[in-house]
């Protein structure tokens, strides 16, 4: 067992475990959808075209073992990384919350020990996907949605 009792409150992310790392994860799947960004003005919207590996139901990735080999761009996020990707990051996002310095939110998985209580809070985006083999990219923009939060 490599998990520390409240090691999100107490272990800097640089100093975690890798199952620590992994564990803040609360599964929401926002991170897997595609975002535009506007060149000018550096915003980001979030749309509702899926990677083309998440699942829409459980919000996991269907191949998180090999999903680089899959999908060159998914970002694997690391306490070095962090910093350059906190901007487009879900605003829940346990990662970026915690390197804002920030608590988690009530409904995370590791304070109510239930996987199924981001869903039940409404922030995952079970059922709210669209695959993006269904959808052409030129056409993303008419998918725009606000973060569930
Ligand atoms: S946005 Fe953050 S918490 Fe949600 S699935 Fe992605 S990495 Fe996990
Ligand atoms: S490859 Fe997997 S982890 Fe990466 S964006 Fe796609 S669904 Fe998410």
């Amino acid at each position: 067992m490599s998990r520390r009792e409240k090691f999100w409150e107490t272990v800097p992310l640089a100093k975690m475990t890798e199952e620590e790392w992994e564990a803040l994860c609360d599964g929401c799947g926002k991170c897997c959808l595609n975002k535009i960004e506007d060149a000018d003005t550096g915003e980001v919207f979030l749309t509702r075209v899926a990677c083309r590996l998440l699942d829409d139901h459980s919000c996991q990735c269907g191949q998180y073992a090999i999903r680089k080999r899959l999908v060159p761009e998914c970002i694997q996020l690391t306490p070095e990384n962090i910093a350059d990707h906190a901007y487009w990051m879900p605003t829940t996002c346990a990662y970026r919350l915690l390197w804002q310095g920030r608590p988690l939110p009530g409904w995370h998985p590791l304070l109510t020990g239930d996987p199924e209580s981001t869903h039940a809070a409404g922030v995952s985006v079970r059922g709210r996907t669209v695959p993006e083999f269904e959808v052409d990219e030129e056409d993303w923009e008419d998918h725009i949605i606000e973060e569930p939060d």
